[in-house]
């Protein structure tokens, strides 16, 4: 298949201009499109084929639920039952925004959409060309992250086209995503909300709407035994193709440490990649040194992420070391992506 490039400016755009993209959607076709989280890989939300295309174009295990992004609030209400005072509350705090509610499934959403469960995942994307694409597609745009399954999430368009290039119709280019890790996602099923996956809303913003938030705690407790309640969070995502441990401990411990290892491994003929921070950077000499952001700029650090684990997989890198990165808010989700792209091999030198 030739996959269309569409160039938007987000600035500067009309209606027109997604036209076709939202079209090739209502065909049940698929169009990857920029959002503020990540970029997606769209499909029709409502038409099963088009759910079965994505799990396809993606090597995706159909077990694993896709997200429907709607455009507008009263949308919400044909896609889902029972939406309770607090979904409703945290919609109109958050969206459009990084935040994703799973509520019952209303009988026109397919289980195909919803990887066999009865309640279906929903968000409202921060992002005006997005919005305007949803709208052109009928407002049910199905859509998880525009990787190839095991990938590290795109958040740019040539990310998108290194793994989707001739695999669906279109891709957007719609500039940078502006937050760079995917959506918080939240249960509303329940009477106490549950975070499924850490994302940019905290549990304390959420809380600050709706009172107690309780964390899934198959999320907290990586070694639990418990499967966690986002089937998603299961799998090994993010992963880039080198061996990467992250260093915890004292700063020093911690640059002293990574840089024999990283000795001994360039001896071995590996080559080696390093993320550090503005702070720590100049310590070390390796295949490939990345100075992923300021140690207190989570926002840089976050956003940076998943394009660093990318250009170490285009050089070739073959071992990877990673400083922690355990910054207030966000922190919990950038260790979170960061814990599960290592496979879970964190070298603890405070004990
Ligand atoms: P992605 O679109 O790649 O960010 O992945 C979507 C995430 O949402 C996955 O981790 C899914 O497991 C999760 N998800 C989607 N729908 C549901 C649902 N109905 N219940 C629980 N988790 C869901
Ligand atoms: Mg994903």
């Amino acid at each position: 298949m030739e996959t269309k490039f569409l160039k938007i400016d987000i600035n500067s755009f009309n209606t027109e201009d997604l036209k076709e993209a939202g079209e090739i959607i209502r065909a049940g076709g698929l169009v990857a499109f920029p959002t503020e989280t990540v970029y997606g890989l769209g499909g029709d939300g409502l038409n099963k084929e088009s759910s079965k295309k994505i799990y396809e174009a993606k090597g995706r295990p159909s077990d694993n639920p896709l997200i429907i992004h709607i455009a507008d609030l009263k949308d919400i209400f044909r896609i889902t039952t029972g939406m309770s005072d607090k979904a409703l509350m945290l919609a109109e705090s958050f969206w459009p925004g990084p935040l994703t509610m799973i509520l019952k499934k209303a009988a026109i959403v397919p289980f195909e959409t919803t990887g066999g469960l009865d309640t279906v995942a929903v968000r409202m994307p921060d992002n005006k060309i997005a919005l305007e694409f949803i709208k052109s597609a009928g407002g049910y745009v199905a859509a998880p992250s525009a990787n190839l399954s095991g990938r590290p999430s795109p958040t740019t368009a040539e990310h998108v086209c290194e793994d989707m290039n001739g695999r669906i119709d279109m891709i957007i280019d719609g500039g940078s995503s502006t937050i760079g890790l995917e959506s918080t996602i939240v249960d509303m099923t329940e009477d106490v909300p549950i975070i499924l996956r850490p994302g940019y809303i905290t549990m304390n913003s959420l809380s600050r709407v709706v009172g107690d938030v309780v964390y899934d705690p198959a999320i907290l407790d990586l070694s639990s035994d418990e499967p966690p309640r986002a089937p998603g969070m299961k799998y090994r995502h993010y992963a880039p193709k080198g061996d990467l441990a992250i260093v915890k401990g004292e700063k020093d411990k911690v640059i002293d440490y990574i840089r024999r290892q990283t000795e001994a491994a360039l001896s071995e003929g590996e080559r080696v990649g390093i993320i550090a921070t503005e702070e720590t950077y100049l310590n070390y000499s390796a295949t490939e040194v990345q100075n992923i952001g300021p140690r207190d700029d989570e926002a840089t650090i976050a956003r940076r992420l998943y394009a660093v684990l990318r250009e170490f997989d285009e050089d070739g890198i073959t071992r990877i070391y990673s400083e922690d990165f355990d910054t207030p808010n966000m922190g919990q989700a950038i260790m979170n992506r960061l814990i599960k792209a290592a496979g879970h091999h964190i070298i603890n030198l405070s004990n």
